[in-house]
C-alpha cells in the first residue's frame, strides 16, 4: 500500500506518507527480481470465476487518494516496467487536494482531476473508491456511512462509464458494521491495511494490505515480500493492545470499585476496529 510518490524527499519533517521516486523504483525492481507478478483485482475476480490462472507469486500493488504525483510520478515507473496496479481516489470529485494530509507549512497535496483519473484507466490500471470525503467510517451513522460509501461507488462509475468493484478504507477504519454495507453497496473487494485476512480470498471485504511508506528500508521491503511479515505486525499490533489493556486494568482497579461479582469486565478488543496510523 502506498501513499504519495515524490522526487524527493520534503525539506521539512512531514506526515504524508511517501517514498521517493528513486526508491519506489527500486522497490518494483526488486518485485520483479523476485519473480513476482503484479495483478489487479480484476485479475482476481477473474481467477475466482475460473477464467484466468494466477502465476505463482501474484501481488497487488495499491495506491491510496488519488494523488496527482501517482500519475506523474509512480506511473511513468510502472509503464516502464509494464506492471499494473490498483488506485483508490476520492469519490468527491469536487475536492481538488487532500485536505486531510495538509499541513500549514508543507503546502497542498493535488488529486487528480476526472480526466486524470480517466486517462489513468485507459492506461490499464484498475480504479477503485475510498468513500466520498475520507472520513473513518466506522464513526458514522448507518445513513451517512451508506453515503460515503455507496456515494463514491455511484460518483466514480459516472466519471468513468464502467463499474468500480473494489474499495478502500479511508484510515483502515473498518469494522463488521462497514463491511456489511460496502458488500451491501456492491463492490466484490475491500481492502483494510493489516485488519483483515491474512491471506487472499479470507475475506474479500478486508484484503490485508501492507505499507511502504519512508520508514520502509530496502532490507524491511524485502522482508515484507519474503516472509510471513503480516503475521509478525498484527501478532505485534494485538500483544501491544493487550498490554495497553492491562495497564489500563490496573488503573482502572485502583480508581474505582469492583463490581458486585468482583471483577471489571475488560473492554472488548476488536483487531477491526484498529487504526494503524499509516492508513491515512
Ligand atoms: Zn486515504
Amino acid at each position: 500500500m502506498y501513499h504519495r510518490v515524490l522526487e524527493k524527499k520534503p525539506e521539512k519533517e512531514s506526515r504524508w506518507h511517501y517514498v521517493t521516486v528513486s526508491e519506489f523504483r527500486k522497490q518494483m525492481n526488486m518485485i520483479e527480481r523476485w519473480g513476482y507478478t503484479p495483478i489487479t483485482f480484476s485479475d482476481y475476480q477473474l481467477f475466482l470465476e475460473g477464467k484466468l490462472t494466477l502465476p505463482s507469486r501474484p501481488i497487488i500493488i495499491t495506491f491510496d487518494d488519488g494523488y496527482q504525483d501517482t500519475l506523474e510520478n509512480a506511473i511513468p515507473v510502472l509503464v516502464e516496467l509494464n506492471i499494473r496496479a490498483v488506485i483508490f481516489v476520492m469519490g468527491n470529485r469536487k475536492l481538488k487536494s487532500a485536505r486531510w494530509d495538509e499541513l500549514d507549512d508543507l503546502g497542498s497535496c493535488p488529486l487528480m482531476t476526472d480526466e486524470q483519473v480517466r486517462t489513468v484507466q485507459k492506461m490499464g490500471f484498475e480504479i477503485g473508491a475510498h468513500s466520498l470525503n475520507h472520513t473513518a467510517l466506522t464513526s458514522l451513522s448507518k445513513i451517512d456511512m451508506t453515503n460515503e460509501i455507496m456515494g463514491s461507488k455511484e460518483e466514480l462509475e459516472k466519471i468513468l462509464g464502467s463499474p468500480i468493484q473494489t474499495f478502500s478504507y479511508p484510515y483502515g477504519s473498518v469494522n463488521e458494521r462497514v463491511k456489511k454495507v460496502v458488500s451491501d453497496s456492491g463492490f466484490s473487494f475491500a481492502c483494510g491495511v493489516y485488519s483483515g485476512a491474512a491471506q487472499f480470498s479470507q475475506s474479500m471485504m478486508d484484503f490485508r494490505r501492507l505499507a511502504v511508506n519512508q520508514d520502509t528500508s530496502r532490507l524491511k521491503f524485502l522482508v515484507i515480500l519474503l516472509l510471513p511479515y503480516q503475521y509478525i505486525e498484527w501478532l505485534y499490533a494485538r500483544l501491544k493492545n493487550k498490554m495497553t489493556q492491562d495497564i489500563k486494568m490496573e488503573v482502572q482497579s485502583s480508581v474505582q470499585p469492583h463490581s458486585k461479582n468482583g471483577t471489571i469486565k475488560p473492554e472488548s478488543f476488536d483487531v477491526h476496529n484498529m487504526v494503524n496510523p499509516n492508513s491515512l
